[in-house]
């Protein structure tokens, strides 16, 4: 995978937010970055199964996230829109808005900003260092690990595969 210099400096970004520990808090770190977050039913109107929205507004970076989704899914989509603004990609999009909708979400497997924005929030969530930290301390189950780190089983059991674990 290719991955954009951002990533260079996701471990400063977390020192820098005083996040740098498990778990991490996104909502620290977006407000560290002013951005604001809002939770939100979002309606067919927004697309098909939207898990968040991100935009530019007067200036502003806005993360919305829905309602509906689990505490866990919820911090990964925040984590994940937090990284689509880091990384500089609303840059090019029509009213600097981008929507995460079920269809985009599924195009990770070839696209690169989707691809990046999941790294990203893997990273954020789940630093490599923090895990090994863990894992020294004896949280040797996916499970154990998961639920000290506040994601999901599968992010985990993804982020272990990654880190080569
Ligand atoms: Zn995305």
């Amino acid at each position: 995978m290719v991955l954009g210099m951002g990533f260079m400096s996701v471990t400063n970004l977390l020192k820098q937010s005083g996040e740098f520990h498990v778990p991490v808090d996104p909502l620290s770190v977006a407000s560290h970055l002013n951005i604001e977050v809002y939770e939100t039913d979002f309606t067919l109107e927004d697309g098909e199964n939207v898990s968040g929205i991100v935009a530019v507004e007067d200036g502003q970076p806005v993360i919305y996230v829905s309602t509906r989704d689990p505490h866990v899914r919820k911090r990964f989509t925040i984590a994940h829109e937090i990284g689509h603004v880091y990384l500089g990609h609303l840059a090019d999009k029509e009213n600097n808005e981008l929507i995460d909708d079920e269809v985009r979400l599924r195009s990770a497997t070839w696209n690169l900003e989707e691809k990046e924005a999941n790294e990203f929030a893997a990273r954020l969530l789940m630093p490599a260092s923090l895990i090994r930290g863990a894992i020294d301390r004896g949280r040797v189950s996916i499970e154990e690990l998961a639920e000290f780190f506040d994601v999901s089983e599968q992010a985990m059991m993804y982020r272990l595969k990654n880190l080569g674990y």
